[in-house]
């Protein structure tokens, strides 16, 4: 008798390594996203729309948005459950962690790590709750693995603080009430709350994306944005501020990542169960068993590095050259899982009705944001060799 199949992720017991209270976060947000997000997802992303601001109060409810921060309406959780509610997230869709993502590691990190007290309690309860949704605006339309190289100014004016310039390919941004924007000023690089109702703000929503279509993303134009001085992020100093929110939010990929390539996998074994060729269930030929022990060998093995990642951040520990390791490998070892799904499932891989051409056009998205491979791939080949390529 053949012994009962396996889920990908069971296969080596990792559960027993998590913590009961992990298990439970893990727990309310696949039921959340099977009850909120599968259902309608695949229409989402045919129609490229969002209900963003719906989901953000849902999740706010639930205590998701910004849930490894303490204080300010935050869950204080740790980032490996963190980690594992994205993973829960993204296998829904990596438009939906992305919006959970941006606002909990981005925006909000943002304004926790370097705000003023004020600006804390202005936006964060809010932020929390879903109520206030946030952007961060780094990338700009010339600029984008080059962040140094931003064109946005910010000048002073008396007390004021005046922003000219433009960010582009922000996530959120058609729906946010604040926006984490970054300048350069006569100091080096500043961070700004920017209410998204200032005058001079104008957003443009980014249509035609062939990827995250399930995701709202916009581009900002600033045009003599008149701001008063306490809108400035005093903590924020220089470059390494903006970079250091990237590191929280990476750290939040490599986890979900993961979670598009356990879907695709978790439809491609289903579905090689149930197709008959040549008499006998595509799951039944031995190519096809390779492909998907090779498939589940790798989403365990980017699941151990998460974990191992994950606890180095809850030990204070976690460097961003760690981080771009986990982003570089589970990005990149989750396209490849959803491809090589799609295969399986031959002609009905392109389709809408499964999940899997889906996440694999997610992934060519989040491929590239938060640092591209190439970027990756220099930041670790810099701390190799002690030879920086890049910067
Ligand atoms: C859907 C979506 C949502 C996004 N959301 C946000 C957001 O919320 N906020 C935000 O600020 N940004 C956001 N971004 C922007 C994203 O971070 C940038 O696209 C990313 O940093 C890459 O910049 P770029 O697209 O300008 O590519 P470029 O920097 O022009 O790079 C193009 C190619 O050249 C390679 N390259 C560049 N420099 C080097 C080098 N030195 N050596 C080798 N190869 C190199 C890159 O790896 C890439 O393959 C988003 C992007 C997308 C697609």
């Amino acid at each position: 008798m053949s012994p009962r199949p396996s889920a990908p992720l069971e296969l080596l017991d990792l559960d027993s390594v998590l913590s009961e209270e992990e298990r439970q976060i893990r727990a309310v947000v696949r039921q959340l996203i099977d009850d909120r997000v599968r259902p309608h997802v695949a229409g989402w992303y045919e129609q490229g729309r969002l209900p963003g601001r719906e989901l953000a109060r849902e999740f706010g409810k639930l205590g998701l948005l910004g849930m490894h921060l303490s204080g300010y309406g935050c869950a204080g959780a740790s980032a490996v459950a963190y980690g594992l509610a994205c993973l829960e997230l993204e296998a829904g869709d990596s438009g939906i962690r992305s919006l959970v993502s941006v606002q909990g590691s981005l925006a909000m990190y943002a304004i926790w790590r370097y705000g003023s007290e004020e600006q804390k309690q202005r936006w964060l309860p809010a932020m929390a709750a879903g109520e206030a949704i946030g952007c961060f605006g780094l990338t700009e339309p010339d600029h984008g693995s080059d962040p140094a190289s931003m064109a946005t100014r910010a000048r002073r004016d008396g007390d004021d603080w005046v922003l000219t310039g433009g960010k582009m390919w922000i996530t959120n941004a058609p729906i946010a009430e604040v926006g984490v924007i970054w300048a350069r000023t006569e100091d080096g690089v500043r961070g700004f709350a920017v209410p998204m109702d200032t005058p001079g703000v104008t957003v443009r929503e980014i249509q035609h994306k062939m990827s995250l279509r399930a995701s709202v993303t916009g581009e900002i134009v600033l045009d003599d944005v008149r701001l008063p001085a306490d809108a400035q992020l005093p903590e924020a100093i220089g470059l390494k501020a903006p970079l250091s929110c990237l590191t929280e939010a990476r750290h939040g990929i490599v986890w979900g990542a993961l979670g598009a390539a356990r879907d695709c996998l978790e439809t491609a074994l289903a579905y090689a169960g149930t197709r008959t060729q040549f008499g006998r269930p595509l799951a039944g030929f031995q190519l096809t068993q390779a492909k998907l022990a090779d498939m589940t060998v790798e989403l365990q093995k980017g699941y151990l590095l998460a974990l191992h990642l994950g606890r180095l951040a809850d030990a204070g520990r976690l460097r961003p050259e760690q981080v771009s390791v986990g982003k570089l490998n589970n990005v990149r070892e989750a396209l490849e899982i959803a491809r090589q799904c799609r295969t399986i499932l031959g002609a009905n891989g392109i389709s809408g009705e499964y999940p899997v051409m889906r996440h694999a056009n997610n992934l060519e998205s989040v491929l590239t944001y938060e640092g591209t491979s190439e970027i990756h791939q220099l930041v670790i080949g810099q701390k190799l060799t002690g030879l920086g390529a890049f910067a």
